[in-house]
């Protein structure tokens, strides 16, 4: 199994905010006051955590509209100083 972090995208043109995503993954993503999703850090992209990545995968296949997808992180070769 891979332990590399993903990237869950939002595409705000495309959601139509109906929540689907937030009843599917409550503990990920949140919902403004017009129902429209907010991701971890508030942005159109949040890093997923492998602890995460059921929940994620659970938003992104809660849409109906195809809004959401999860991206995998390039794994890194620099190595921290
Ligand atoms: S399920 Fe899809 S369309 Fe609905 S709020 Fe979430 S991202 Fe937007």
């Amino acid at each position: 199994m891979s332990t590399a972090e993903h990237t869950l995208v939002l595409d705000p043109i495309t959601c139509e905010g109906r929540g689907l995503c937030h009843l599917a993954a409550p503990e990920l993503i949140e919902l403004d006051e017009w129902g429209y999703p907010l991701l971890p850090g508030a942005g159109l992209r949040a890093t997923v955590h492998h602890a995460d990545r059921p929940a994620a995968r659970a938003a992104v296949d809660s849409c109906p509209v195809l809004a959401l997808h999860l991206e995998r992180q390039r794994q890194s070769k620099t190595t921290p100083l």
